[in-house]
């Protein structure tokens, strides 16, 4: 083991930050006030002035999307498998029933010639997922969506800062979700965003947000749908302000970083690599999938044992007992669960210095040399 333990991601929250935390923290008003507000300005600023509204999750904006855009029981929602588990959750928690196509091997991303095929009847939305960071081709995405009058609820949980052809995700579309977990690019601690088409829809999105809950005058309150309890405090959001003027910077450091992984991998190693997506990426992640006969638990352990965290994003969601209970079985989606298998998340994150890269190079090289026999 050489030098101290490297994870596949850690968090850079500056003293500026800090400070700001604890000013909110004795200003006398902490859930959500003054730096929501804030916070949700900058984004809207940052996404050509669309209206954004802040939640406590990603998870959460996703929901609130799917509400939204008014998808519930009898709809169908086509997404892929191979995501973290929030993204199909999300559809079933609104009632309506994920359709999954398989996904695409070089990007990773949702097949769209597969989601077209899917489209039925009772088709509503697509929810497509921009895995590690990696944009789908959006024209195509919305030409399918225009052409059959679906809704479109972009889980861009990885891809804040990502481009496609130019224009930043988030920038252009109809209902796009953002996460601030710790891991992502930039993080409330935990919390998301929702960017909303329009004005129409700002009051839903609120409404949705805290127990439905609609105020007027000085005293006047109403209620007539059922909200969550989504809101955003003062303190992440004031985390969330720290991390966006960051952003351009975090991921100008995370490209660098990628362009190393790609001159210093061992392609003899017989590892996939993601497509080389620089201006379109943010590089949320580098995930290599590794040949099949190598088992991903020991190529883990092995690289623990180097001092090198390795992380799993993501099993294929259709192979969770709870899917399998509504019917989903092995084999319907090769690519995605071959992938889900394999997959495995290497060190990237905006601290790490170049020879770290260099150290997870050798030290994969050393270990799935060990491994392949
Ligand atoms: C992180 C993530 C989510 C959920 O975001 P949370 O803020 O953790 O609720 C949803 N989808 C994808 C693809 C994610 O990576």
């Amino acid at each position: 083991m050489t030098g101290a333990f490297l994870p596949f991601t850690r968090p850079s929250i500056d003293d500026e930050t800090i400070e700001g935390v604890s000013e909110v923290l004795r200003s006398g008003w902490i859930t959500s006030g003054p730096k929501v507000k804030e916070f949700e300005a900058a984004l809207s600023r940052r996404y050509d002035g669309r209206p954004v509204r802040v939640y406590n999750s990603g998870t959460a904006a996703l929901e609130v999307g799917l509400r939204v855009a008014g998808i519930g029981p009898g709809d169908e929602v086509i997404t892929t498998p191979l995501s973290w588990v929030a993204t199909a959750n999300v559809i079933l928690q609104v009632g309506a029933k994920p359709v999954f196509v398989d996904v695409d091997p070089a990007t990773r991303n949702l097949d769209l010639e597969a989601a077209q095929r899917a489209v039925t009847p009772a088709t509503r939305a697509i929810l497509p997922v921009y895995l590690a960071g990696l944009p789908l081709d959006l024209d195509r995405l919305y030409a399918i969506a225009g052409r059959h009058r679906l809704r479109v609820i972009e889980d861009a949980a990885q891809a804040i800062g990502s481009r496609w052809r130019g224009t930043e995700i988030g920038a252009r579309g109809d209902l796009i979700a953002l996460s601030f977990h710790a891991n992502k690019n930039i993080t409330s601690g935990e919390g998301g965003a929702l960017v909303l088409p329009g004005k129409a829809e700002v009051p839903l999105a609120e409404q949705l947000r805290l127990q439905g809950v609609v105020r007027s005058g000085e005293d006047g309150m109403e209620v007539e749908i059922a909200g969550g309890k989504f809101n955003l405090t003062d303190i992440a959001a004031r985390i969330g302000l720290g991390q966006l003027v960051r952003l351009e910077e975090f991921n100008a450091r995370r490209e660098q970083l990628a362009r190393r992984y790609f001159e210093r991998w061992d392609r003899a190693l017989g590892c996939e690599l993601p497509p080389p997506a620089f201006g379109e990426s943010n590089w949320h992640m580098f995930q290599v999938v590794l040949p099949e006969q190598i088992k991903r638990a020991d190529f883990i352990a092995r690289m623990r044992g180097e001092g090198i965290g390795i992380g799993v994003h993501y099993p294929a969601i259709h192979l969770f007992g709870l899917y399998r209970g509504l019917g989903f079985r092995e084999g319907q989606f090769p690519h995605a669960e071959r992938i889900g298998r394999s997959i495995a998340t290497l060190p990237l994150f905006p601290s790490m210095q170049d020879t770290d890269v260099d150290r997870v190079c050798a030290a994969a090289g050393h270990v799935l040399r060990i491994l392949r026999g």
